[in-house]
């Protein structure tokens, strides 16, 4: 087992897997082992109607300061920097921190995406890009919004953004490369469009969007 980072207090409390990892809230289980790439529709339903906090199930809404202070935090890749939706709910800033450090996929580039889920599991909406760019973003945000007949999330305008590549900062250049690597894939999406001039436009756009929000060099190391 690797040595992770110190978890904040509501992600010490969840329980823990055969190797040791808190197993996040939104985890279901399968044969009485928790399968960590499959969510639970129950959850789902928990996070978005009652505002949970997708890795360890308790409030987002701060319930002092009130929306204004709320802090909603996805835990995406860097294309979804690009178009702006998640097919996860958010978390808390500091779950969703220690998720992008601890999660072996996020943090270990070199591995693959199992595909072989089990039988009568069914991939979350949107575009799922079953790939590992190497780069994960901690989106951080005040608005919750849903895409109107989706189970996917609109992130809004991020009010910080931390990448985060095997377990430290990513670099500008990574995260340039992590974004462009993924670019044709969006292209090929928007080529399809029925408009596809506007489409291509639309996400030229999206990706000048995406690159202004890269790190600054000064801050990584
Ligand atoms: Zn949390």
């Amino acid at each position: 087992m690797r040595t992770l980072p110190a978890p904040p207090p509501r992600i010490a409390r969840l329980p823990k897997n055969r190797a040791g990892y808190p197993v996040p809230w939104f985890v279901d289980y399968a044969n009485g082992e928790p399968d960590f790439r499959i969510a639970d529709t129950r959850k789902l339903h928990g996070a978005i109607n009652l505002g949970l906090c997708w890795l360890c199930g308790g409030g987002l809404r701060n319930e002092v300061l009130g929306p204004a202070a709320t802090q909603y935090a996805y835990v995406i890749g860097p294309m979804c920097a690009v178009n702006r939706v998640s097919s996860e709910p958010p978390s808390h800033r500091d779950c969703a921190i220690y998720a992008a450090l601890a999660c072996p996929f996020l943090t270990t580039p070199g591995m693959r995406r199992r595909d072989d889920l089990p039988d009568g599991i069914v991939p979350p909406d949107g575009q799922m890009i079953l790939r590992n760019p190497g780069v994960t973003l901690v989106w951080v945000t005040n608005t919750w919004r849903m895409v109107g007949g989706h189970q996917l999330f609109n992130v809004g305008e991020p009010a910080e953004t931390l990448w985060l590549r095997e377990g430290r900062p990513a670099t500008a250049d990574e995260v340039h490369d992590a974004i462009d690597s993924g670019m044709p894939i969006l292209h090929a999406t928007a080529e399809e469009d029925p408009d596809p001039q506007r489409a291509l436009a639309y996400l030229g756009k999206q990706y000048a969007r995406a690159l202004a929000l890269l790190p600054a060099e000064t801050a990584v190391g």
